[in-house]
């Protein structure tokens, strides 16, 4: 008895604590659903990146698929109470979990699946399907139902895509975040979906092993030189171009220190604890990315000398 009332009580808590998703109108024709900082867990059913959709006049274009079949099936059926169209295109920003796991749903819809060519290769590779192994076991239960789909289209440097009266200009921004960012740019409504290269009060993740700091520093300065108004990006509320100066501010201060305590004889144990009270040390996501970034950036100096 007193077993089966802690287990209504979890039960009760974990609905309580599974982030809600809702559809954010966030400029017109233009739609958000927003992730919780947080890493993937059953409790938060993987939902903590954002995608976003754009209503054309003959259907919508969408950016990013969630962590799940599950979780992009659910932004769809909020898609299709604002317009029941149908899905044209799905613009993946890179090969992250939370980005691209939920693509399959987007395909069973008919949907055109867009991605970098470099995620075409890690599907075909065989790498993909092994890391879905291995987050499988990792996060029990919640990849269950992921199924892999490799892109349709690949985008090597740049893609011009008119779709129902808009454009989409999707650029590579490789390698950054990982050796397949794509953001999307439309010139008409200087908005740019910035998949996991720009952030605001959060740390990015540069642990990835096919993450650069050098080219997201690159990336970022080609980003500066365009007219953007709104940045719509994976883990942040819409954002402005302050957001490149963040990340850039955050990237810049790692290596220009990183740099600087290696040269003057540093082990790596001992940059992690001089650079550890910083100004960053209070946003989001610290705790989780900051010392393997550390370490990403401390191996990446290594290759560049
Ligand atoms: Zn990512």
């Amino acid at each position: 008895m007193r077993y089966l009332k802690l287990l209504l009580i979890f039960v009760l808590l974990s609905f309580a604590m599974a982030p809600e998703m809702k559809l954010k109108r966030v400029a017109k024709d233009i739609y958000m659903v927003r992730g919780v900082d947080a890493l993937p867990s059953v409790e938060n059913r993987g939902f903590m990146s954002n995608a976003f959709a754009v209503l054309t006049k003959e259907g919508w274009v969408v950016i990013d698929a969630l962590s799940t079949p599950e979780l992009s099936k659910e932004f769809v059926d909020n898609l299709y109470r604002v317009k029941k169209a149908p899905i044209k295109y799905a613009i993946i920003t890179h090969y992250h979990p939370d980005h691209y796991y939920g693509a399959k749903t987007y395909k069973d819809l008919g949907a055109t699946i867009i991605a970098h060519e470099k995620l075409l290769e890690f599907y075909r590779s065989g790498d993909a399907q092994q890391t879905l192994q291995a987050q499988k076991e990792r996060f029990k239960g919640l990849f269950d139902k992921v199924v892999l789909v490799p892109p349709d289209r690949t985008v090597k440097d740049r893609l011009t895509l008119k779709v129902g009266g808009k454009t989409f200009e999707l650029i590579s921004m490789t390698p950054a975040h990982t050796n397949s960012d794509l953001v999307v740019y439309m010139p008409e409504e200087k908005v740019l979906f910035a998949g996991d290269l720009l952030y605001m009060n959060r740390i990015p993740f540069m642990g990835d092993r096919n993450a650069s700091s050098k080219g997201w520093v690159e990336a970022l300065r080609k980003i500066r030189d365009m007219d953007i108004k709104v940045v719509l990006a994976g883990h942040n509320e819409p954002m402005g171009k302050e957001s490149i100066d963040f990340t850039l501010g955050y990237i810049n201060f790692l290596r220009d220190n990183i740099k600087r305590l290696k040269e003057e004889g540093k082990s790596l144990d001992e940059i992690k604890e001089l650079l550890k009270n910083n100004p960053y040390a209070k946003y989001v996501m610290y705790d989780v990315f900051h010392n393997a970034n550390v370490f990403k950036i401390y191996t990446e100096l290594d290759m560049e000398e």
